[in-house]
């Protein structure tokens, strides 16, 4: 499936596009202080690491913006500065460099100070996010709307817009961020339906993992599947590596960015179990993303049902009895002792990698499948057969032939 993606102007953010169809980018935000340059700057390179492809970093005062002199230069990502309050440190942060800039326009709202930003973000070509968000929303947008609903918060937006755009300036991107994921994905529809600039995509506050991470994605997901979004931040109470993995993670899933790590695909275990699935994933995935290896890779628990259903990955692993049934797209290779399923795995992951999949089919040990075969059989005798094939292969046989019984 192919995701429609709506038509957005595109901005730059250093040498990071955003919007105009470019990839969906991943932001994250430090959770240092920005006076602590060397703290800062080894946060910046770990969420680099994580998959983020622009951070932003906070400018609240003067010391912050300082900070941010040393760092700018020293990133190995796009800095974007996050402007609450005073301009005058939006103004701090263009002379130290920034790619962006971030304001909130529920605490900037005096008119010739957001375009006396603007004008020189404009001579800087630096790009401005206008961050709206349902808890900080402007007081007379709260009074008229008795709550941050969906149209005070696209209104706020929309109204900081008119005055970037008075000025000329047009490197905008939005957004329209609120905790309840509803309202969430209804602001940015509204929002996507008026205007054309991109959209940067968020719920705000949502919290610590799991729930965090369930909100984050439930509202991402939803608008990026509409072919809403440009680019996206996990706003987590966690440590920030956490956000930036989980929104590369997102857009991977989704097919919108290239896989660069594991894809691991695991049956959720059940009675047939041959191997304790849970721990046999979590060994197989500290193994296989410490070896850093663009793959999917499926953790079935028994051969019974473990390759048919995991044939579309690249590479699995079926538990036996004692043993451990590698295979490639669904078909059994190797059979190999339980206890070197994970160590089998790695190795088959890297080979794949290395020589391609014909080439490993060709390799393929040529008694697995029977072997896997056989223990197939032996196990729906042992457990019986869940699936109830033989009784279902005669129902059909008897249809077709027209045998009523
Ligand atoms: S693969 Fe086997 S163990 Fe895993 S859920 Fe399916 S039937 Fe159960």
């Amino acid at each position: 499936m192919t995701i429609s993606r709506r038509d957005s102007r595109q901005l730059m953010v250093g040498n990071v596009p955003v919007g105009g169809g470019a990839p969906v980018s991943v932001q994250s935000m430090t959770t240092t202080k920005t006076a602590d340059v060397d703290g800062t700057l080894a946060q910046v390179y770990a969420l680099r690491g994580a998959g983020a492809d622009i951070v932003r970093i906070t400018c609240n005062d003067v010391e912050a913006a300082q900070g941010l002199a040393e760092i700018v230069p020293r990133s190995p990502v796009p800095i974007i500065a996050d402007i609450h309050f005073q301009y005058r440190l939006a103004l701090a942060a263009l002379e130290a460099g920034v790619a962006g800039l971030r304001l909130n326009p529920g605490n900037i709202r005096n008119e010739d100070h957001i375009k006396t930003v603007a004008r020189a973000a404009s001579d800087a070509g630096v790009s401005i996010r206008v961050g709206v968000n349902a808890g900080s929303l402007d007081k007379d947008l709260l009074e008229e709307f008795g709550a941050p609903v969906p149209e005070a918060l696209v209104r706020s937006a929309l109204a900081e817009i008119r005055y970037l755009e008075d000025v000329g300036f047009h490197d905008i991107k939005i957004s329209v961020k609120h905790s309840n994921v509803p309202l969430m994905v209804e602001s940015y529809r509204l929002l996507a339906e008026r205007i054309e600039y991109p959209l940067h995509l968020g719920v705000t506050e949502a919290g610590p993992p799991p729930g965090g991470l369930i909100k984050s994605v439930a509202g991402i997901a939803t608008l990026l599947l509409e072919g809403i979004g440009d680019t996206i931040r996990f706003s987590l109470t966690a440590d920030p590596v956490e956000e930036a993995k989980a929104g590369r993670q997102l857009l991977e899933y989704l097919g919108l960015r290239e896989r660069t790590g594991l894809d691991l695909i695991a049956c959720p275990s059940c009675g047939r179990a041959e191997v304790d699935v849970i721990q046999v994933a979590a060994d197989a995935t500290a193994a296989l993303e410490a070896a850093k290896l663009p793959i999917q890779v499926a953790i079935m628990g028994c051969i019974v049902n473990g390759p048919g259903e995991a044939r579309e990955a690249d590479i699995g692993i079926a538990a036996g009895r004692g043993k451990g049934h590698l295979f490639i797209k669904g078909q059994v290779v190797r059979v190999v002792p339980e206890e070197e399923m994970v160590d089998a795995l790695l190795d088959e992951a890297h080979k794949l990698l290395d020589e391609g999949v014909e080439a490993r089919l060709a390799a393929a040990d040529i008694s697995a499948a029977d072997l896997a075969y056989e223990e197939r059989i032996e196990l729906v005798e042992l457990q019986g057969d869940a699936n109830r094939s033989a009784e279902r292969r005669a129902a059909v046989a008897d249809i077709v032939s027209g045998d009523e019984g």
